[in-house]
């Protein structure tokens, strides 16, 4: 059974309850977690604030030698955690040894940044004083991660929150423990100094169970004084009213339902692979997915042909398998929420192009699978057009003027990312200015680069992970005043 890590050691519930995780793929019990409860939490946090003084003053140069310390230890131990990943996510080993690599390339991202923040020295009206801007670590921080990602948006939250000198409390999703804590073995072994000193016991501490018990607890617990969520638009709303009442540093990263716009002067081959990427990686299970696609009328039944025809060879299985090109939803409730969502469309006059089912085949019965899918003529207050549709499927619409597909693009309440497929530069700047999301692609992948600044408007979100954005909100910043007398 695999434990928790709190205080630098591997440790039971205090309640020593534990549950099962399972494959969503074949539904076998992959491995147990301890259930933890709010005592659990209160120990992560003495944990942490014990090991809080001797982070907070380690070098920023040594905390990012430790960073790069934990990344080799976390690429010696891949095969392993990747493994681990597509047993209880579902996800296929290739998307599994991506997140291993995504995660790592973030965290070298921090380790190289540590060192390299600035304060201000600022000239103020009185004669004889200055003022300066400290940055300061926050304290104890805590990460509530989902299950789609569990590894990179882990590591979104625990890389800049190290490297500023604060510790960190995690709590994976219930359904996604195991990859997660055995990285943060290898984390909590990770030496600096040349090897003469080892992150400070408490500095990373996992707490697993459920969001009901252990999240709510981390929202309220007075000590943890910075909290980064990432999930769904429904619990941030109430991640940030409870976090709210103790004046907590919240930023959450929500839902979206990207649209991808594809003009008729685009690169239509590579928007067609992009497309498949874009909405059907992970199993459809992400939060920056092509969720709404628009495409000029002209170019439009080639890149429907073209897209359903690279979806029809997709192969669904176990994501161990090297053969699968695409594993199972996360959780049965996912699946049967697609279900509704296509049927509602579907009744509503929308056209199957492919999918829409679930998938027959040996062993597929046993998985939470659904066929990639392909909807068109669907009308635009139909649920996939309004709601995040969380998994493979993409409702298309055809347009023949920029202006009315962004405006179309910008009725959703989301605003995470979106794409424009053009090569015309007065049509991506346009599209750049207006269309109302964090992130904009012009003929590029839905992809979350860790350089750039990452986050959502709208229902999609308050604040940014990635790039020094990130790590500045893992600062505290103190306004000094001196006067020389
Ligand atoms: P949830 O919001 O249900 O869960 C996310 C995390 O919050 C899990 O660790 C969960 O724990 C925990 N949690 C649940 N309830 C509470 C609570 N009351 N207090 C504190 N923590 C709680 O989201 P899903 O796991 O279902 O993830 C899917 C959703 O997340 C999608 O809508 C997707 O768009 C969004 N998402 C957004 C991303 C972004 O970057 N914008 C990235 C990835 C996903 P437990 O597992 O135990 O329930």
């Amino acid at each position: 059974m695999a434990k928790m890590l709190i205080g630098g050691e591997q440790v039971d519930s205090e309640s020593k309850a534990t549950y099962e995780v399972r494959n969503p793929a074949t539904g076998e019990v992959v491995g147990s977690v301890p259930a933890g409860t709010t005592p659990d939490v209160e120990r992560a946090v003495e944990s942490a604030e014990h090991a809080l003084g001797e982070w907070a003053d380690t070098t920023p140069e040594d905390r990012g030698r430790m960073l790069m310390n934990a990344c080799e230890r976390i690429k010696e131990a891949s095969g392993e955690i990747a493994q681990l990943l597509t047993q209880e996510q579902g996800k296929t080993l290739f998307e599994a040894n991506l997140e291993v690599h995504h995660l790592l390339h973030g965290l070298e991202f921090y380790a190289g940044l540590a060192s390299k923040v600035r304060g201000a020295q600022v000239p103020l009206p009185q004669k004889g004083a200055y003022g300066m801007v400290l940055r300061q670590p926050i304290g104890v921080c805590a990460g509530i991660v989902p299950w789609n990602f569990p590894l990179t948006l882990m590591g979104t939250k625990l890389g800049p929150a190290l490297a500023a000198g604060n510790t960190i409390i995690i709590k994976p999703a219930s359904t996604t423990p195991l990859a997660t804590l055995r990285c943060m073995e290898q984390i909590q072994k990770a030496t600096y100094a040349d090897g003469k000193k080892t992150l400070p016991a408490g500095a990373v501490n996992v707490v697993t169970g459920s969001g009901s018990v252990v999240g709510e607890e981390i929202l309220r617990h007075p000590r943890i004084r910075r909290i980064a969520f990432t999930g769904s638009t429904e619990v941030g709303r109430h991640v940030m009213e409870v976090a709210g009442r103790e004046i907590k540093r919240v930023t959450l990263e929500l839902g979206g339902s990207d649209p991808m716009i594809v003009m008729d002067d685009a690169n239509v081959d590579l928007a067609v692979k992009m497309a498949d990427v874009g909405r059907f990686f992970n199993c459809g299970q992400m939060c920056l997915g092509v969720k709404r696609l628009f495409l000029h009328e002209s170019i439009a039944d080639t890149f429907i042909d073209g897209l359903a025809d690279i979806l029809r060879k997709k192969t669904l299985g176990n994501g161990m398998n090297r053969e699968t090109r695409m594993g199972p939803l996360h959780l049965d409730y996912q699946r049967a929420e697609i279900e509704e969502q296509v049927e509602e469309a579907r009744s509503r006059g929308a056209k199957t192009i492919v999918g829409g089912q679930r998938p027959s085949g040996d062993g597929l019965d046993k998985g939470f699978f659904y066929e990639p899918t392909l909807l068109t003529d669907v009308p635009i207050d139909a649920r996939v057009s309004r709601e995040e549709v969380f998994g493979p499927a993409l409702p298309i619409y055809r347009f023949t003027d920029l202006d009315e597909a962004i405006e179309i693009a910008n009725s959703s309440v989301y605003g995470l990312g979106a794409s424009i497929w053009t090569r015309n530069l007065g049509h991506a700047n346009k599209a750049i200015e207006r269309l109302q999301a964090g992130n904009i692609w012009v003929n590029s992948l839905h992809y979350g680069y860790d350089e750039l600044p990452f986050g959502g408007v709208k229902a999609s979100g308050i604040g940014r992970e990635h790039g020094p954005e990130a790590l500045d909100s893992y600062f505290e910043q103190k306004g000094v005043v001196i006067v020389n007398v």
